[in-house]
């Protein structure tokens, strides 16, 4: 039976962190999950006893904009957990069925009310103390809105190199395209 509550619901990450460890039922048909070894790979992972499905474990992808103008680099303030007050750059998580620059994009619409435009990717980042998500950077140019808040954004602001409030970075993959990104301006490809 399926039935559909519109009243919405707050995504909380301390639930969504149980995952994958605490699953014990199949998603699909609510049977209960062992742990077996699944080929070709023989990895140890969780199947359901009753209908086979397998719960491949596997990072969220992230997808995320570097938007620079003038030498600058776009970051904001976080309005919502984790790491709510820190900085980091516009990004989400990636719908099934959305292509990662398109969810870069509209991620930066939605955060800080700009249409930018995509020039390259800068590149794919992930850390090991916190592997539930892995994080595709790309770096773009501004269009003509200015940057402006949003619920997941209470400050906006860009920051050249020198002036980067590296204590208050908000995730390491954040940290990591920084660096990347300040190390391409010192010394561009071909340049
Ligand atoms: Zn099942």
């Amino acid at each position: 039976m399926t039935y559909d509550d519109d009243r919405p619901v707050e995504s909380r990450h301390e639930i969504q962190h149980r995952y994958p460890a605490d699953v014990r039922f199949c998603a699909l048909c609510g049977g209960a999950m062992e742990l077996r070894t699944v080929l070709p790979d023989r990895k140890r992972l969780k199947v359901c006893s009753r209908c086979g499905f397998i719960d491949f474990q596997s990072p969220k992808l992230v997808a995320g904009c570097l938007v620079i103008d003038a030498g600058r680099v776009l970051l904001l303030r976080r309005a919502i957990p984790p790491r709510l007050g820190y900085w980091t750059f516009p990004g989400g998580y990636v719908d099934l069925g959305e292509m990662p620059e398109a969810a870069a994009l509209r991620e930066t619409v939605e955060e800080v009310g700009m249409n930018v435009a995509v020039e390259r990717l800068l590149g794919v980042y992930a850390d090991p103390q916190n592997p539930a998500a892995a994080v595709v950077v790309y770096l773009a140019r501004p269009g003509g809105e200015s940057p402006g808040l949003s619920d997941e954004a209470s400050e906006v602001r860009y920051f050249g190199p020198t002036e980067i409030p590296w204590e208050e970075i908000a995730f390491r993959t954040t940290d990591a395209a920084l660096r990347d990104w300040i190390e391409l301006v010192a010394a561009p490809p071909g340049g």
